[in-house]
């Protein structure tokens, strides 16, 4: 359990540009309890200055905001001076449609309404491919008590190198790269066997069963009943 008063920051700054103050708070309180310091701005250009002045490690944008700049135009204003990571909020599928029609830079998106886990999740996951990108290639992940070494190719559980295909490997890496995250059966197809890959969902099942059946309880990797799976 996190401890309900003040703690340690070690995880970075994030920069949240959010008008609606009941959402700011819960967002303030999930990324608190996460570890990170937050800094909030009500409108984009006062967004914009913190994040110049602050240099933070993420900013995240509500799309509607007040005053002569939203969320859209913050993001792509920002973009000509930083490629700090982005994560859009939307409040309404046709705004995200909105979003993903524009190429504005932004790393990712989520729907209000969210949870917690899902905010902090999404978080992770951002700053962990941000860091990916900037770490040498060779230095493993890790999920749960496996690790995960792509460079080598190589797994281990528990200290000890373990016996996986080519797709069980990339299915993993999959998961290790986005802890937190549900996919569902489909997402997983596309993301691990390609969009030109024409076949059954059940594929995934199997694949996953073949994970838990060499990784054990070394492996936090969970059913989500209705969606799909998610790694820890
Ligand atoms: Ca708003």
């Amino acid at each position: 359990m996190q401890g309900p008063v003040e703690q340690e920051t070690t995880n970075g700054t994030i920069v949240v540009v959010e008008d609606d103050r009941n959402i700011a708070e819960l967002v303030d309180l999930y990324l608190r309890n996460a570890g990170f310091r937050v800094l909030q701005a009500s409108d984009a250009r006062r967004g914009l200055e913190l994040v110049a002045q602050e240099r933070p490690c993420l900013v995240m944008f509500d799309i509607g905001l007040p005053g002569p700049l939203d969320g859209l135009q913050a993001c792509r204003e920002l973009r000509k001076t930083s490629d700090v990571p982005v994560v859009m909020v939307t409040a309404r599928d046709d705004e995200l449609d909105r979003v993903l029609g524009l190429e504005l830079g932004a790393d990712d998106y989520i729907t209000k309404p969210f949870s917690p886990r899902e905010l902090v999740a999404r978080v992770r996951a951002i700053l962990r491919r941000s860091e990916n990108g900037r770490r040498p290639a060779d230095e493993p992940m890790t999920v749960g008590s496996v690790v995960v070494d792509t460079l080598r190719r190589e797994v281990a559980a528990s200290g000890a190198i373990v016996q996986l295909t080519a797709r069980e490997f990339d299915l993993l890496a999959h998961f290790a790269e986005n802890p937190g995250i549900v996919f569902s059966r489909q997402q997983l197809l596309d993301a691990v066997w390609g969009s030109g890959w024409y076949g059954d969902e059940r594929t995934v099942d199997v694949h996953v069963r073949q994970l838990r059946r060499k990784l054990g309880d070394a492996l936090p990797l969970a059913t989500v009943w209705g969606v799909g799976y998610r790694c820890d």
